[in-house]
């Protein structure tokens, strides 16, 4: 039989299910306060009674996502869920635990039909978008992780000192391109304004550059923070690693994302992996690109995260030596070019980006 999953329910049909089970109207606002907070099951639930706990398991289940493999970096910073949906799907989201916050990396599909070159997440292809609630529900499988030593075995108290134990900071960029399922992604960050607290400011959306899809961003108008992953300076290059560059051009997709950008007086994010080809030989990180890349942002407000690319055993590339990398930055930075080289998080447990992948 398959379980009600009781988080997709509105508070009236939650309600009814209750009643259902002969139980009075509080009972479900306390199970929906608990799964507001990300109780992964009807066990931490320790206000219900320890029978009503055992019946709503073994006919419901809390959130639309269950963790199946939970992995911690060695310097404890950064944790990887591998989450499974109810279909079987399974997708990854990263908790980043910084100085200015913590940070959720959420996935918007299960798999990726883009196709990138130098990705894990679109190697088995795209198999379906999420839903407004399994996007949110990674959130709350970060919250949960975050609150989880303090209030182990007390209902958290709504006046708590949050004490930096609260996400803060959200990216879209984990498995799956966003802007396939704008209407979800929206979905799920008012959702997280309005639930969490958490600032258009404090959410990223990175995409690969679908330029209809930067447009229904304007048109929705909420001033998040957007990212285009460009990773190479021409047409022709870009191509080569990224199939959607043979539908959008360069200059439409940097068109559309300056536009976005003006309109909110916000600083675009480009994302830009640094790749060798498998012997070595430097491909979109040679001098002659840093001086292409310059004349793309010249005189705009973005900053460009340079990212020397992750390994992914499947693809044939290779990460230029630290020289290189140094080298590159430099044309940036002498050209007037705001840029940083990404510390990466999570290597030692693939969660590192274009690592996430559906095997965990
Ligand atoms: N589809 C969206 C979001 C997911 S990818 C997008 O394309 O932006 C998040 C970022 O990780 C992108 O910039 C992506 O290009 C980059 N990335 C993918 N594979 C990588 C790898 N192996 N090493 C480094 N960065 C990678």
């Amino acid at each position: 039989m398959t379980k009600t999953i009781l988080f997709d329910l509105t508070n009236a049909k939650l309600e009814k299910f209750m009643a259902d089970m002969g139980q009075p109207r509080f009972r479900a606002k306390q199970v929906m306060d608990w799964m507001s907070r990300g109780a992964p099951d009807f066990s931490v639930m320790k206000n219900l009674p320890i029978s009503l706990r055992n019946d709503l398991d073994a006919v419901a289940q809390t959130l639309p996502v269950r963790v199946v493999k939970k992995l911690q970096s060695t310097d404890e910073q950064t944790t990887k869920f591998l989450l499974e949906l109810n279909d079987g799907e399974r997708i990854e989201c990263v908790l980043m635990r910084t100085s200015y916050g913590n940070s959720v990396c959420v996935s918007s599909q299960a798999g990726c039909a883009m196709g990138c070159k130098f990705c894990a997440s679109t190697l088995l292809g795209l198999k379906r978008n999420l839903t407004v609630n399994e996007i949110f529900a990674q959130i709350l499988v970060a919250q949960w992780e975050l609150r989880d030593d303090k209030f182990a075995d007390k209902p958290i108290h709504p006046n708590g000192d949050a004490n930096n134990n609260d996400v803060s900071h959200i990216v879209v960029m984990g498995t799956g391109e966003p802007l396939q399922n704008t209407k979800n992604v929206i979905g799920f960050i008012e959702r997280a304004n309005r639930e969490m607290g958490i600032g258009w400011r404090r959410i990223t959306v990175s995409t690969c550059g679908i330029v209809p899809g930067i447009n229904e961003l304007i048109e929705w108008g909420r001033p998040i923070n957007l990212a285009i992953s460009l990773h190479a300076p021409t047409d022709e290059l870009r191509r080569k690693i990224m199939p959607i560059a043979n539908k959008y051009s360069i200059q439409e997709t940097m068109d559309a994302a300056w536009r976005f950008t003006d309109l909110h007086n916000r600083q675009l994010m480009i994302e830009y992996i640094l790749l060798g080809d498998k012997d070595g030989n430097l491909l979109n990180a040679t001098t002659e690109c840093a001086e292409q890349l310059v004349e793309i942002v010249h005189g705009k407000n973005c900053m460009v995260n340079l990212i020397p690319w992750n390994t992914v055993a499947e693809r044939e590339f290779t990460s230029p030596s630290g020289n290189a990398v140094h080298r590159f930055q430099d044309i940036l930075i002498k050209n007037g070019v705001h840029t940083r080289l990404r510390r990466e998080r999570g290597t030692d447990i693939g969660s590192a980006c274009g690592q996430l992948r559906i095997s965990g």
